[in-house]
């Protein structure tokens, strides 16, 4: 019998690899693969997730989130009326494909825009359309040439993983303006925290444009430390979390992940740390592979896209001499940048044996 078919455009997903975690032979390993924080999560976090095990596992979690968007609501100013929490930001994506584009409908992402976007698109039969980049940039003018009656959604991270480059405020105001009003703009905005530019912004001014076409995406994955929590965030219009709330599941975040996330959210001087760590870090890696003879695409993430001359030969045997001295660095072929190596900021501990071990195979 032949295996009962799929909805339309799922076979056409490449799966989600997830970066590695172990070598054989290791038993600590230096994982710079997945934009993890080095520094972990604030330690009140922590105790609050234990206190949530602790206290009642048999009863169901807030539906609402109400505490943890009360707290968001508080420290970035925001309305909780306008805010939905999830199971990681990734869900938000996968959940903002299914409310708005189904077959024929076409998504519009950008040439190295997080993988994640074409999975989404194709998971609810829809056409991914994948928009050239400038010099691993977002294009505004590219993207506004690529609608068409058709076009749904536009998927842009700010500032972007694998690149970690950025549009400046204008210029994503720029992209709204220049777009139909009624396609959504998704702005996902995992690395927000960690840009120290004075024209960035999120997009929470965007949303409250009046036309209930732009919603941000957040998480707490990324420097607050907690990905293994699985907590993300939306702050959108009313309309479009009407939608979102209608087909999440009911209950699509765990009580001690919706504890932990409040309790981090309002350790504010904890993700300052994080961010100084980063901005320490990030030029002093990067200025050191330049060194090395290597281009470093600048990034304003808590990661570095490090191109080889040597391209994708060299890149891989990088890879393996990594590996073989325990550290793990994240090969991007899938991103067709198999020239390059994403690398996330460590500890300073992990990052100056990277920059040793690197040396070491340039030598
Ligand atoms: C890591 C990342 C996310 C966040 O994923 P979670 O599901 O919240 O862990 C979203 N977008 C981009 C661009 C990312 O790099």
């Amino acid at each position: 019998m032949a295996p009962i078919a799929p909805r339309n455009g799922i076979l056409n997903i490449i799966p989600y690899k997830a970066g590695d975690a172990k070598i054989e032979g290791f038993d600590r390993v230096i994982k710079l693969a997945s934009n993890e924080s080095p520094l972990g999560p604030s330690p009140a976090a922590v105790d609050a997730a234990k206190l949530a095990a602790d206290s009642g596992l048999q009863l169901y979690p807030d539906p609402s989130c109400g505490a943890l968007r009360a707290a968001i609501g508080e420290v970035h100013g925001l309305d909780p009326e306008r805010i939905i929490c999830s199971s990681g930001s990734e869900e938000l994506l996968h959940l903002l494909a299914k409310g708005y584009a189904t077959d024929g409908d076409e998504v519009i992402f950008c040439q190295y825009g997080f993988i994640a976007y074409p999975i989404t698109i194709h998971a609810v039969g829809a056409t991914p359309i994948m928009v050239p980049e400038d010099n691993y940039t977002a294009n505004v003018d590219a993207i506004l040439a690529a609608q068409t009656d058709r076009t749904k959604i536009v998927n842009l991270a700010n500032p972007n993983n694998p690149t970690g480059t950025y549009l400046a405020e204008n210029e994503v105001r720029r992209l709204r303006d220049g777009l139909r009003d009624d396609i959504l703009l998704v702005l996902d905005a995992a690395y927000a925290e960690y840009v120290d530019c004075g024209d960035y912004d999120a997009g929470f001014k965007l949303v409250d444009n009046g036309l209930e076409n732009t919603i941000v995406t957040r998480t707490f994955s990324k420097i607050y430390g907690l990905a293994g929590a699985r907590v993300g965030w939306a702050y959108g219009p009313v309309s479009v979390l009407d939608i979102l709330n209608r087909i999440r599941g009911t209950f699509n975040v765990t009580a001690m992940s919706q504890a932990a996330a409040t309790a981090a959210v309002r350790d504010q001087d904890h993700v300052a740390k994080a961010k100084a760590h980063n901005l320490t870090w990030v030029p002093k890696i990067s200025k050191a592979l330049e060194e090395m003879g290597m281009k470093v695409t600048p990034s304003h993430g808590n990661f570095i896209l490090a191109h080889f001359a040597g391209g994708p030969a060299q890149a891989s045997a990088a890879d393996s001499f990594l590996r073989s001295k325990g550290i793990i660095l994240r090969p991007v072929g899938n991103y067709d940048l198999a020239g390059a190596l994403r690398i996330t900021i460590g500890t300073a501990e992990e990052n100056e044996a990277l920059l040793t071990e690197m040396a070491a195979f340039f030598a």
